[in-house]
């Protein structure tokens, strides 16, 4: 029997007109009336010889892209009676993202490391993927639950105020990763899934540390899931274009976060460069293609409203109207928050207000998932 932990909000939040509107779709997918995306791309034939080359492997995904976005439109009758391929999409997904693990470019680290034949670069992640943990999230936004959270360990982030360190960063050269989180393939990774599904999940949500040094398992793994369930993206969105490009048409609903709201802080806090630059394009592409059905994650940081939270809303309201924000006050000064005065505390209740007002003088759509 399937059991759902539900509060009181995630019935409520359908009442909500515009959340209705915007998530669409993937409240059809919940009401079994449209069909999960990765189960269309199964209908696709992709026939490719698995030493083509990286840029014949690319062209044909512009093509299959294409037709995919095609058979999208039409009615869901017609989906459902087609002829599910061996070797089709998903397939194609799958072989060029082992390809570009030989010289990893799956976040904009671009470490060019060959993770496949035993190298690791920043995230320390090895060719095989690792689960920390794998449950039924009540702790979500109020639409997302209950959620069949699936926690990868380590990150391409070095969060100096990281709230999940032990599975995203602190382990790393101190612990063996095998001591700590299950090796699990994309058939094991399948069976996760599979189990939260019968618990009750809603969609299956990728997390971390952060999903994107695994996107080779997580592809593989839609070959051998079967249930018609969203498939959620919870990334720092970091990814390069090549890899949201194996992403982009797959996954049914977002959950990026939005952290900083310009490169300078980014690099200060979190080690990286070009943060603003990379999650704007990224946020702008799956506004604009895939689902587009997107739940941007604000983390307010104490004294960063100026230079972050109003940058932050200004671009979403401006070039990414569509997507639902929640503004998180959560922030906690842990980890290595200590060494950095300015954010050695909580947001205090005005500065979350005045980050709230602000995305209200926007018109940017949050209190529902806030
Ligand atoms: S996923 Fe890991 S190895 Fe690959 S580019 Fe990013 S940090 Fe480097």
């Amino acid at each position: 029997m399937v059991f759902r932990f539900l509060r009181p909000d995630s019935e409520a939040v359908w009442k909500n007109k515009a959340i209705r509107k915007r998530f669409a779709r993937y409240r059809s997918i919940i009401d079994d009336k449209e069909i999960a995306r990765y189960i269309i791309a199964k209908s696709i034939e992709c026939d490719f010889d698995t030493n083509d080359s990286i840029k014949n492997l690319e062209n044909l995904l512009v093509e299959k892209s294409k037709e995919f976005n095609l058979l999208l439109n039409k009615f869901t009758e017609i989906i459902e009676n087609r002829q599910v391929y061996n070797k089709n999409y998903i397939s194609l997904v799958e072989k060029l993202a082992w390809k570009y693990l030989e010289n990893c470019c799956f976040c904009e680290r671009r470490c060019q490391v060959n993770r496949a034949d035993g190298e690791t670069g920043f995230c320390y992640i090895p060719k095989d993927s690792y689960v920390s943990s794998a449950f039924l999230h009540t702790g979500e936004e109020a639409p997302l639950i209950p959620s069949g959270t699936i926690f990868f360990q380590g990150c391409n982030f070095s969060c100096v105020f990281c709230q999940n360190y032990d599975i995203s960063q602190s382990w790393k050269k101190r612990r063996n990763i095998e001591d700590i989180a299950r090796k699990t393939d994309s058939i094991q990774l399948a069976n996760l899934a599979d189990k939260l599904v019968e618990k009750g999940a809603i969609n299956i949500n990728y997390v971390g540390g952060d999903p994107i040094p695994n996107i080779h398992t997580i592809l593989g793994n839609l070959q051998h899931q079967t249930s018609n369930i969203t498939q959620l993206w919870n990334s720092n969105f970091y990814l390069t274009e090549e890899s949201l490009s194996l992403l982009v048409d797959l996954m049914d609903f977002w959950l990026p976060d939005f952290k900083y709201g310009n490169n300078i802080c980014a690099e200060k806090y979190s080690g990286i460069t070009s943060y603003f630059d990379v999650v704007t394009r990224n946020l702008k592409r799956i506004h604009n293609a895939g689902s587009g059905e997107i739940i941007i994650r604000h983390l307010v940081m104490p004294n960063h409203i100026e230079c972050c939270s109003k940058p932050i809303l200004d671009f979403i309201a401006k070039e990414v109207p569509m997507c639902v924000v929640n503004i998180m006050q959560q922030f906690r000064p842990e980890y290595l928050s200590h060494k950095y005065q300015e954010i050695n505390r909580r947001p205090s209740m005005g500065e979350i207000h005045e980050v709230k007002n602000y995305a209200d003088e926007l018109g940017i759509l949050y209190e529902p998932v806030s």
